[in-house]
């Protein structure tokens, strides 16, 4: 469930606005007070900030300034004055909208839905390329299970990618071929040991130039294998 906080001393707004939110969905939490807000906001995991501007302690101006220094959070900015509204888009603190008070709370649920929705895609595109790994001319795609060598994409069998995988993510990391199969093979798999053996056979062919003299993963004599790096 996504997680907001509504930084307002007026009590009757942010009430208003916390119950639309809450009938809609969200986990929502007040507070009133700007130093406070601050505080929490840089160290909560929120997934999205309603933010007012005039407040006790620190302002909306700072609070979206120094949020913004760390945290790609959305914030929404309300404020009761227009010309503070253009004020701060003005400035170009990084708010992601702005509303002028009062406003209907259908409105705001449907701005937070609609801001929620694109930070959430922005977040997941991240993740898809953090999910790549590359060592040396070695290219692995983890989120479409896709293999490069030197720029040539080479066909790898679900357990060979998942072996390579594993290695190539714990590099120089000596395996035995025991802990192997028990970490890529199922408990109830058939099969043996002698299974990771063959595999890693299969794998170098596929990314070593000459697999009799391997660069990338290495046999330990009498322990396992790790892959070089
Ligand atoms: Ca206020």
């Amino acid at each position: 469930m996504s997680r907001i906080l509504i930084i307002e001393d007026e009590e009757s707004i942010a009430d208003l606005e916390k119950d639309y939110l809450e009938l809609s969905g969200f986990e929502v939490e007040i507070e009133a007070e700007g130093t406070k807000g601050l505080e929490r906001a840089l160290a909560e995991d929120l997934d999205l900030v309603i933010l007012d501007l005039m407040l006790p302690g620190v302002d909306g101006f700072e609070i979206c300034r120094q949020l913004r220094e760390v945290k790609n959070t959305p914030i929404i900015m309300v404020s009761a004055k227009k010309d503070d509204i253009d004020k701060i888009r003005g400035l170009g603190l990084g708010a992601d909208d702005y509303m002028t008070k009062p406003f209907s709370p259908s409105e705001l649920v449907a701005r937070v839905k609609a801001h929620l929705t694109r930070y959430e895609r922005l977040v997941s595109s991240n993740v898809r390329e953090n999910a790549v790994i590359e060592i040396r001319g070695i290219k692995i795609d983890k989120t479409a299970r896709r293999v490069w060598v030197n720029g040539e994409e080479k066909n790898f069998t679900s357990r060979e990618f998942d072996l390579l995988t594993f290695l190539a993510e714990n590099p120089n990391h000596v395996f035995t071929k025991e802990e192997l199969f028990r970490r890529i093979w199922d408990m109830d798999s058939v099969g043996d040991i002698a299974t990771v053996t063959v595999h890693i056979k299969k794998i170098r062919e596929k990314i070593e130039f000459n697999s009799t003299k391997p660069q990338y993963i290495e046999t330990i004599w009498g322990v396992g294998y790790r892959f070089k790096v």
